[in-house]
């Protein structure tokens, strides 16, 4: 049985599942020559061509359900289990892929079944003494509303060099300094 009270909310895309390796392998299948070679706005990290290819990539029936496992978000996972963590998996609902909403309780039922599912568009209202996320935006959003939450973060490219307080990267070396803050909580 968990421990009341003790609340670790687990994040999907980039922790539990593989959301950005995926989109980068189906984007170069659909790449063409004249990409490499068109010109990009400073301004522009997204042209628009880019964007409509996502979405159409993120509107596929199936893409969401058939996302690939993330093992360093699974061994954190474990850990929580361990502690006997209240566990619930907090992920952002994206407001142009409805299709999104369905699959990512889909994936949880097959993946990880009987672990509770919130899918929102703003991870800071919700309650929980730890964070499981790979997303700085999210993470600080998050704190705001908790500023003594700890926050496990998922080494990605993307997070590279971000540090807060109460932040951890977990990189896949360091389980032990994860395991001693996840202990410290549950002895508070
Ligand atoms: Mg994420």
């Amino acid at each position: 049985m968990p421990r009341v009270g003790l609340v670790a909310l687990v994040d999907m895309d980039g922790t539990l599942c593989d959301y950005n390796g995926t989109m980068e392998r189906e984007l170069a299948a659909l790449r063409s020559p004249a990409d490499l070679t068109a010109p990009l706005e400073e301004s522009e990290r997204e042209p628009p061509w880019l964007r409509s290819r996502i979405t159409l990539i993120r509107r596929q029936p199936g893409w969401w359900r058939g996302l690939p496992r993330l093992e360093r978000g699974f061994e954190i996972l474990a850990e929580l289990q361990a502690l006997r963590f209240e566990i619930h998996v907090l992920t952002k609902g994206p407001a142009g892929a409805p299709i999104a909403w369905t699959e990512k309780l889909e994936w949880c039922q097959e993946h990880i079944p009987g672990i509770p599912v919130t899918i929102t568009m703003d991870k800071g209202l919700v309650y929980g003494k730890v964070l499981v996320d790979d997303y700085p935006p999210y993470i600080e959003r998050w704190l705001e509303w908790r500023p003594r939450g700890l926050v496990i973060m998922p080494a990605q490219p993307w997070n590279r060099g971000f540090e807060r307080e109460g932040v951890i990267r977990y990189d896949g070396r360091n389980l032990a300094a994860i395991r001693g803050a996840l202990q410290k909580l549950c002895e508070a």
